[in-house]
């Protein structure tokens, strides 16, 4: 065994030891024994979203309440929030392993970056903030704020990097555009655009219309902000692989998938005290990418992410990835879209429901419109009812994120 695999394996059992003290864990692993190979992770449960909902408020703790510096929940907006626990040691250990991301990003201690997403209870900003200036970069919180706000700290601070949601990156450009603002007054060279998935065709608009270069970065509150990051080369996202082991596996039956194939992503945590997680279902669709990275880091690759689990959608049958369904709308109405949303209205199990595609046009023709609905029937086999929304609809104001699907 290398010796990275041999460290990953104690910490691994290590995390199992830990777990154990937690009510979660305490039943679920009261089997497991120390494992002998990294491939017997295989034996152990998977630990879903629904478990961690009702492990609220403590039952997923593993410390004593008094070793807890800070905390964070997910955004969920229906019945409890999963937490994640920190204490100071995790908050110490999980900045510096993020911060390896941001080093790869370029950030240095001359990098002065905009950190525009909701500070607060959500976790992204906060951790990241703290990997960020741990490489001694200055980070301004703006946080959720009106556009003509975020623009004017932009400009007024010299930024050269902000991070933010796809959609919010259109928006600003769009902004930019029709407001007569000089591009020239902006510093930006880069954006760390996360948050929520988006294609490599609205990365393209995005670092075409801002010119800047666009970095993909992916984390989840239940196993931490920054687990996995792009590189130059863009060959999909580096896990950091010391920090959490990344597994993809098959979603209906839960079995390991093989490199290229896709599936769920599932984490563990190898690091964390205060909150350790087993074989957490993210829900994210990904795959681990073959071979080595043209960067020579070593460590395993995710593909970006597709879609989650949830998003799929069923229309008469027809499975629909909604993100890609975006994108073929993207590249069919290109520059006349306004902003970088579209919302997908659907109903379950009904046939006669008609699905709705809410977007923003540039210019009110209803001739695109019925253009879209005709190339949707013609690549889907499916009608849907195309609606031009005003921008406001999407609610993109200061980054507020954005659902793509929603059941009616
Ligand atoms: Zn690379």
């Amino acid at each position: 065994m290398i010796k990275s695999d041999q460290e990953k394996l104690t910490n691994l059992n290590l995390t199992i030891k830990r777990a154990k003290k937690s009510i979660l864990y305490s039943d679920k692993l009261k089997n497991i024994e120390k494992l002998n190979s990294l491939k017997d992770i295989s034996s152990l449960p998977f630990t879903t979203k629904d478990e961690l909902r009702e492990a609220y408020p403590f039952n997923g703790l593993c410390v004593d309440k008094s070793d807890i510096i800070e905390m964070h929940t997910t955004s969920g907006t229906t019945g409890k929030p999963t937490l994640s626990f920190y204490t100071k040691r995790d908050l110490e250990i999980g900045s510096n392993a993020i911060s390896n991301a941001w080093k790869k990003f370029g950030i240095d201690e001359n990098s002065r970056v905009q950190f525009i997403m909701g500070y607060g209870l959500f976790s992204g900003a906060m951790l990241n903030t703290y990997a960020i200036q741990e490489l001694g970069a200055f980070v301004l919180p703006s946080g959720i704020q009106p556009m003509i706000k975020q623009v004017e700290l932009m400009i007024d601070f010299g930024i050269d990097t902000v991070v933010a949601t796809p959609g919010f990156m259109l928006y600003l450009s769009d902004f930019i555009e029709n407001n007569n603002i000089s591009r020239d007054k902006l510093k930006l060279t880069r954006a760390i655009v996360a948050g929520e998935i988006y294609s490599d065709f609205v990365r393209n608009q995005i670092e075409k219309k801002l010119n800047i270069r666009v970095y993909d970065h992916y984390g989840l509150c239940e196993v931490n902000t920054g687990i996995a990051y792009e590189c130059d080369c863009k060959n999909g996202l580096h896990v950091l692989d010391d920090y959490v082991i990344a597994e993809i596996v098959d979603i209906k039956t839960g079995e390991i998938l093989s490199g290229g194939e896709y599936g769920e992503l599932v984490l563990t945590s190898l690091k964390k005290d205060a909150s350790p997680i087993i074989r957490y279902r993210t829900g994210d669709v990904s795959c681990i990418l073959r071979g080595v990275c043209s960067c020579g880091d070593k460590n395993v690759r995710i593909d970006r992410i597709k879609t989650r689990v949830d998003d799929l959608i069923f229309i008469k049958g027809v499975k629909i990835n909604p993100h890609e369904l975006k994108e073929l709308i993207f590249n069919y109405l290109g520059n006349l879209i306004f902003g970088g949303d579209i919302k997908i209205k659907v109903r379950k199990n009904s046939i006669n429901f008609i699905p709705k595609i809410y977007l923003t046009l540039k210019e009110e023709k209803p001739e695109f419109l019925l253009s879209l609905k005709n190339k949707l029937k013609e690549e889907i086999g499916i009608n849907f009812d195309v609606k031009n929304v005003d921008i406001s609809y999407f609610n993109r104001e200061g980054s507020n994120k954005v659902k793509i699907v929603e059941y009616v």
